[in-house]
């Protein structure tokens, strides 16, 4: 990735938007909050956008989440398993009591991952801007070569 000279190559339309950006991140699960991250660091101008509630796979729908009802179901199926041999009692899943406890941790994601970033909305001004900005430079990027 290299940092596009704001001077060089503007078209047009470039020129005309408001707000430029160094980059244009789709997605913010894991790959693209840390390239959005490591960039801004770096002092870049970025933008990120997601089509879904901030916070990607992972931490939504993935690992964490998915650790918690697996692990639950795994207790069971040992429980059941081990049964008379040195374990008693019953065990059994209460799913909306697991599923509240899941969303205790999944639902604060895209509140405190959009907390590092300034809000814009699809359809206001900047996120135009940011979309018009992406589509010009993919268009760029698929022109022939002289
Ligand atoms: C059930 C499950 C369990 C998992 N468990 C583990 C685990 O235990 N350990 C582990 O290491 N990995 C696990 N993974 C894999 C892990 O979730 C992925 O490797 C990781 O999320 C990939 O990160 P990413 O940033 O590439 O993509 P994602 O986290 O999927 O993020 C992509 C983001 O891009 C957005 N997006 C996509 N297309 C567009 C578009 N056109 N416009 C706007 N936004 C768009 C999506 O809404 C999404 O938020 C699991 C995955 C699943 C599904």
């Amino acid at each position: 990735m290299s940092r596009r000279n704001r001077s060089d190559g503007k078209t047009a339309q470039h020129q005309q938007m408001k707000k430029e950006f160094d980059l244009i991140v789709i997605g913010t699960g894991a790959a693209g909050s840390n390239a959005a991250q490591e960039c801004r660091k770096a002092g870049w101008e970025v933008a990120i956008i997601d089509s879904r509630p901030f916070g990607g796979t992972c931490a939504l729908r993935g690992c964490d989440p998915k650790k918690v009802l697996v692990g639950a179901a795994e207790l069971i199926s040992w429980h059941n398993r081990m049964h008379g041999k040195g374990l008693t009692g019953s065990a059994e899943i209460d799913w909306t009591s697991l599923m509240r406890f899941k969303r205790t941790f999944t639902e604060p994601v895209p509140e405190n991952k959009e907390k590092n970033y300034t809000k814009v909305v699809a359809g206001e001004p900047p996120a135009r801007q940011a979309i018009a900005a992406m589509r010009a430079s993919l268009e760029a990027a698929r022109r022939p070569k002289p």
